[in-house]
């Protein structure tokens, strides 16, 4: 649990592990694809099938109104984007898109594709604490063959 002052220092960036240049982070999360002012983060947890994380790359920023209106444009766009790639690659039952920053506060989104029967469907994926939730990991050739499925319908797109 943070105190006031712990939740100050993050929201003031102190030691952000979103800023660049994000050393630290690859245990948790594996590049995809650098947007147009985001990057695009597979999450090494796969409970939900090609769950994904976008970051918002330019500064430290915690929330969208503090985002001039042709980043939010671009992010918007980002996040869009990087929504249909998952949608064509993963054929998901339904997609969620959340942006909480409850624990990293620097603006970031989390792009959930869901499956009927999946272990929350009906519901959000955080009902529990994160230590809590149930845990998929894949075999590390499954995160470069996904991330790279992805990449190719963003650049696909692209052109
Ligand atoms: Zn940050």
């Amino acid at each position: 649990m943070d105190s006031a002052s712990d939740w100050a220092a993050k929201v003031e960036g102190k030691n952000c592990p979103f800023d660049m240049p994000r050393t630290g982070i690859s245990s948790s999360l594996v590049p995809v694809h650098k947007m147009s002012i985001s990057t695009l983060f597979l999450e090494r947890i796969q409970t939900y099938r090609g769950h994904c994380v976008l970051i918002f790359d330019s500064r430290h920023v915690t929330r969208i109104d503090e985002l001039e209106s042709e980043e939010w444009r671009l992010l918007s766009e980002d996040i869009l984007n990087a929504e249909k790639a998952l949608i064509e690659v993963l054929r998901p039952d339904h997609i969620n898109i959340a942006s909480l920053g409850l624990v990293v506060p620097h603006l970031h989104w989390h792009l959930i594709p869901r499956y009927i029967g999946d272990p929350r469907w009906g519901g959000p994926i955080w009902t529990t604490a994160p230590d809590e939730m149930e845990k998929v990991y894949l075999p590390e050739v499954e995160y470069v063959t996904l991330a790279g499925k992805i990449r190719s319908e963003l650049v696909g797109a692209d052109s």
